[in-house]
């Protein structure tokens, strides 16, 4: 790449304001490692938005977003925004509908020197992004519940074949770069015959393009059994939207909790950072918020890129960023609360950047 990467930051509400900063920090500090060339670009999105320029989304967000490579975008705390601002709106699938972020990418991985249920789990659920049950990624306009009487709600779910498609690719080259070589994919197409039916086909063809990748099937169920009891066998687990927001979850449950769980949402031009977790209005503001998933949705932001552009700088910021968050929960230093530590955000944030820095070339 003959330019500098361009990358947005929003920081989004509650404790995006705190761990948002932190993972810009370390990503600064892999790139200038790495000699890659950056340009950043901050932008006002969710409630400060709201308060200092009347709206969540204000007016040329998109268009400032189309020239940039990626973002990264802290939790957005939605449910506390005044219901009677029409301008109050969640800016998120905004967001992943306008760019096509099909495929939200949650790995779970133990850690090192970090107490967990288990300490040999590396998994990634992929996730579709745009369909499925949740009522603003089923509808082209509107929303998808429906009350036709006091007594009764009708939710709809989307799945279409394209869409099943792309995030059944998605996982396949993600496998495909992995050394066990294995797709589960999780589904109940015993019971949604046409829903799970088509998506569980779509995965079948799919593949059949990646002879050196195994497919296997799972009902969601079952699965939810099997995670919890040996998640050591799952490699790359491709699911629909709902099943995929549940597991992920149980997921880093599995690994240490949400603190821990980074995401990347890609499509096929662009990628957004976004951790797993929440805004965690319970406790923002206190400083005490781990920065692990957001600095970690960095660094699957900078690897992505490195691929997409093929320009190995990003890759090396991806891994040094990975080996000194390594460094960092070995050592037992600076931790978070959540981590048995007492750190705070910040501090563990500059931890990670010192190690960046120390680290050999
Ligand atoms: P959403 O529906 O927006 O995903 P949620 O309802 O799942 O949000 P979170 O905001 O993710 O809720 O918080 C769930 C719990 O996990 C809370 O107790 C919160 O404090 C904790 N938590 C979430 N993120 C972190 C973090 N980065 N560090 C420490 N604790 C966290």
């Amino acid at each position: 790449m003959d330019r500098a990467l361009k990358i947005g930051i929003l920081e989004g509400d509650d404790i995006g304001l705190e761990v948002v900063p932190e993972a810009i920090k370390v990503m600064r500090a892999a790139a200038q490692k790495a000699g890659l060339p950056m340009e950043w670009f901050p932008m006002p999105i969710g409630r400060k938005a709201l308060d200092q320029l009347g709206y969540t989304l204000p007016p040329g967000t998109l268009e400032k977003l189309d020239t940039l490579d990626g973002w990264v975008l802290g939790p957005i705390g939605h449910q506390a925004y005044p219901r009677d601002r029409p301008n109050a709106i969640n800016p998120h699938p905004i967001l992943r509908k306008h760019y096509d972020l099909f495929a939200n990418i949650r790995p779970a991985k133990s850690l090192p020197g970090l107490p967990a249920l288990y300490k040999d789990v590396d998994l990634v659920i992929v996730r579709e992004n745009n369909e499925g049950f949740p009522p603003d990624r089923n509808t082209y306009l509107g929303n998808g519940e429906f009350r036709p009487t006091p007594e009764m709600t009708i939710s709809i779910r989307l799945v279409t074949r394209e869409g099943s498609r792309k995030v059944a690719r998605a996982a396949f080259e993600l496998a495909r770069t992995r050394p066990r070589k294995k797709v589960t994919a999780v589904h109940k197409d015993t019971v949604f015959k046409l829903g799970c039916g088509m998506f569980a086909e779509e995965c079948r063809k799919v593949a059949q393009d990646y002879p050196d990748v195994t497919l296997d099937e799972v009902m969601v169920d079952t699965f939810g059994m099997k995670l919890v009891m040996r998640p050591q066998q799952f490699d790359v687990v491709v699911t629909t939207n709902t099943f995929g927001d549940i597991l992920s979850d149980v997921a880093a449950g599995l690994v240490g909790g949400l603190g821990l769980a980074p995401a990347l949402s890609a499509g096929p031009e662009r990628a957004m950072a976004q951790a797993t977790h929440g805004s965690a209005p319970d406790i923002a503001g206190r400083n005490i918020a781990n920065p692990y998933a957001m600095i970690m949705s960095g660094q699957m932001l900078f690897a992505w890129l490195g691929h997409k552009h093929g320009e190995p700088r990003a890759v090396e910021a991806a891994e040094v960023m990975a080996r000194a968050m390594e460094n960092v929960i070995q050592a037992g230093r600076a931790l978070t609360p959540d981590l048995g530590g007492k750190a705070t955000t910040v501090a563990m944030g500059d931890a990670v950047a010192a190690e960046v820095v120390k680290l050999a070339p």
